[in-house]
C-alpha cells in the first residue's frame, strides 16, 4: 500500500456486465475477473468473464438484428444521424470518459481527454464519410453499365487491447456500424471499464437493439470463442503481433476477413541538417507520451554521428525532466503503466538494457514512486542493432539511441527489425527525406512531423506490425463486401456454342 492515491471516480459501477441484445448481464457460467488500479495495483472491480456461452448469445443476438435489418436496411443518412449523435454524446461526455480511462489504464488526464476527443471524431468522420462516399460507377457507352454495390457483412468481430482502449474502440465501431453491421466488441481484460460507457451511448443515440453487443472476458476465452465463431465473418483485431498469429491461424480454417494492426518498434531517423530543437521536441512526445503505450512510438532513435553526443546530452537532459505524476494530475507527462504484469515486463526490459547499452536517463522506478506501476523515462545509448531493445517491443517509456554514419546506415538500421508500423523522419533535404520515405519498411511514414494523421489516410503496417489498412474509404472497403454487377446495354457478343448448323 502506497501513500499516494488517485481520487476514485464518483459513480463507479459496481461491476462490470456484458451488454447483449439491449441487456446488462453476468457470464451465463457466472465467471468473473479482477480489474485493477494501475495507481495501488489493488482490486477495485470485478468484471463477468465471458465465455463461448456469452459469444454464443452475443453473436446470435447480432445475427438477428442483422438478419430481421433494422440498422443494415437504414439508408445511409439516417446512420449518419445516428453516428452524429454518437459523436455528439461521446463529446459531452468526455470529461467523465478521460476520467475513467485515466483511472483504469493510468493513462495522464490530459493525454486521456485528447483521446476521448479523437473517438467522437472517428464517430464524425465515419458518419459524413458514409453520405459522401458514392458507388463506382464504370460505363462503356453502348455496351456495358458496371457499379459496384457496397453490402455490409453481417456480425463483424472486434477485438481491442488495452492501450487508449476507448479510442481504438471507436477506430472500429465508426466504420462497422457506418456499413451497416451487427458487431460483437471483446475489450481487453485489463481495462474493461470505458468500454461500459458505450452501452447507453448507443442507446440514446438510437442504435437498434442487438446491434452493438459487448462481452468482456480474457482473450484464450471471450477472445478465441469470438474468432472461432461459425457466425462471425470478419474480424478486426488490434494487439500483439504474437496473439496476432494465432488469430490468423484461427480464423483460417473458415478464410474469414482479418484486419491486424499489431506491434511496432519504430525508427525515428536524425540527420545532421536537421531542426534539432524539433526533432528532440517530438522523439521525446513521440515515447514518452500515451506513457510509452503507443504502437507507433518512435521507440529506436537513430542519430547521425556528427551531432550524435549532443543530441543524446540534450535528449537525457529533456527525458530527466519529463514528469512523471498520478495519472489524475493535469501536469503529468507520463502516468502509471497499466499493470503490474506489463510493469513487470518494462522493468525486466531496463535491466535488459543495462547490460547491452549505456544508460543515459531513468533506469527505474521514479523518485518518490517507490510503489504502483511508475516507471521513469529511460534512455539508453549506444545500443547495437543486435541488442534485444533495438529489436523487441518494449511498449514503455524506454528508447533506445544508435548513431549512423551514412544513408544507406540508417536505411538499414531502420529495417533492421521484423515490425514496420511507421518512421519518422528529420531532415531539411527534401530529397534525402522522400528517398528515405521510399525506401523504409513502414506503413506510415512522418517527416519532420510527430505522429499526427489525418483521418483520411490508411492506418497499418508491413511486416510483423499488420495485415491490410484501416482509415478513411479503406475501412469502409474492410467492412463492406462489393459487389460488381455488369449490366448489357448492347448486343450479346459471346460466340454461340452449339450453333444449329
Ligand atoms: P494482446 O495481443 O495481448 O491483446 C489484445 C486483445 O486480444 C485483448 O482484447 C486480448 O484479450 C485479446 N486476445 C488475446 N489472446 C487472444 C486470442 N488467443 N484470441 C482472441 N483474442 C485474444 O495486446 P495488448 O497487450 O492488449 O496490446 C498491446 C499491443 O497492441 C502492442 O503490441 C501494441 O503495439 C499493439 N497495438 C497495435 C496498434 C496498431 O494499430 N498497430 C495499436 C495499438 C496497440
Amino acid at each position: 500500500m502506497n501513500d499516494y492515491q488517485s481520487p476514485v471516480p464518483a459513480d463507479l459501477p459496481e461491476k462490470i456486465q456484458h451488454y447483449i441484445d439491449g441487456e446488462l448481464r453476468d457470464s451465463a457460467e457466472g465467471g468473473t475477473f479482477e480489474v485493477l488500479n494501475p495507481v495501488t495495483n489493488e482490486v477495485y472491480l470485478s468484471a463477468a468473464a465471458g465465455t463461448k456461452a456469452d459469444v454464443d448469445l452475443a453473436v446470435a443476438a447480432a445475427g438477428r438484428a442483422f438478419e430481421t435489418g433494422p440498422w443494415r436496411e437504414t439508408l445511409p443518412r439516417e446512420r449518419s444521424r445516428v453516428l452524429h449523435r454518437i459523436a455528439d454524446l461521446v463529446e459531452a461526455r468526455g470529461d467523465r470518459l478521460a476520467e475513467l480511462e485515466s483511472f483504469d489504464s493510468g493513462l495522464p488526464i490530459t493525454q486521456a481527454l485528447g483521446q476521448a476527443r479523437r473517438a467522437a471524431e472517428n464517430f464524425r468522420f465515419f458518419a459524413d464519410l458514409v453520405v459522401a462516399q458514392a458507388d463506382d460507377v464504370y460505363k462503356v457507352p453502348g455496351r456495358q453499365i458496371n457499379y459496384v454495390s457496397r453490402k455490409p457483412i453481417g456480425v463483424a468481430g472486434l477485438i481491442t487491447p488495452w492501450n487508449t482502449p476507448f479510442m481504438l474502440e471507436s477506430w472500429k465501431l465508426a466504420p462497422a456500424l457506418a456499413a451497416g453491421n451487427s458487431v460483437v466488441l471483446k475489450p481487453a481484460e485489463f481495462t474493461p471499464l470505458s468500454a461500459s460507457l458505450w452501452a447507453g451511448i448507443f442507446e440514446e443515440a438510437g442504435l437498434p437493439q442487438g446491434v452493438f453487443n459487448l462481452v468482456n472476458g480474457l482473450g484464450e476465452q471471450a477472445g478465441d470463442a469470438l474468432v472461432k465463431h461459425p457466425d462471425v465473418p470478419l474480424i478486426s483485431f488490434t494487439g500483439e503481433s504474437s496473439t496476432g498469429q494465432t488469430i490468423f491461424a484461427n480464423a483460417a480454417p473458415a478464410l474469414k476477413g482479418l484486419s491486424m494492426e499489431l506491434g511496432g518498434k519504430s525508427p525515428a531517423v536524425v540527420f545532421a541538417d536537421a531542426d534539432l530543437e524539433a526533432a528532440i521536441n517530438a522523439t521525446i512526445f513521440g515515447v514518452f507520451s500515451l506513457n510509452g503505450e503507443r504502437c507507433t512510438a518512435g521507440s529506436r532513435i537513430l542519430v547521425e554521428r556528427s551531432i550524435y553526443a549532443e543530441f543524446v546530452e540534450r535528449y537525457a537532459a529533456q527525458a530527466e525532466r519529463v514528469k512523471v505524476g498520478l495519472p489524475h494530475e493535469p501536469g503529468t507527462e507520463v502516468g502509471a503503466l497499466v499493470h503490474p504484469e506489463h510493469f513487470e515486463k518494462v522493468m525486466s526490459y531496463i535491466e535488459i538494457g543495462k547490460d547491452e547499452a549505456r544508460l543515459v536517463a531513468g533506469g527505474g522506478r521514479p523518485e518518490g514512486f517507490p510503489t504502483g506501476n511508475f516507471v521513469a523515462p529511460t534512455v539508453f545509448a549506444d545500443v547495437a542493432p543486435e541488442a534485444r531493445i533495438f529489436q523487441e517491443e518494449i511498449f514503455g517509456p524506454v528508447v533506445a539511441i544508435t548513431p549512423f554514419d551514412s544513408d544507406a546506415e540508417a536505411l538499414a538500421l531502420a529495417n533492421n527489425t521484423k515490425y514496420g508500423l511507421a518512421a519518422y523522419i528529420w531532415t531539411n533535404d527534401l530529397k534525402r527525406s522522400h528517398n528515405f520515405a521510399q525506401s523504409v519498411q513502414a506503413g506510415m511514414v512522418w517527416l519532420n512531423s510527430n505522429n499526427v494523421r489525418d483521418l483520411r489516410t490508411p492506418f497499418g503496417g508491413v511486416k510483423a506490425s499488420g495485415l491490410g489498412h484501416e482509415g478513411g474509404y479503406r475501412s469502409l472497403d474492410f467492412y463492406t463486401d462489393q459487389q460488381a454487377v455488369h449490366i448489357n446495354l448492347g448486343e450479346v457478343h459471346n460466340p454461340v456454342f452449339g450453333k444449329a448448323d
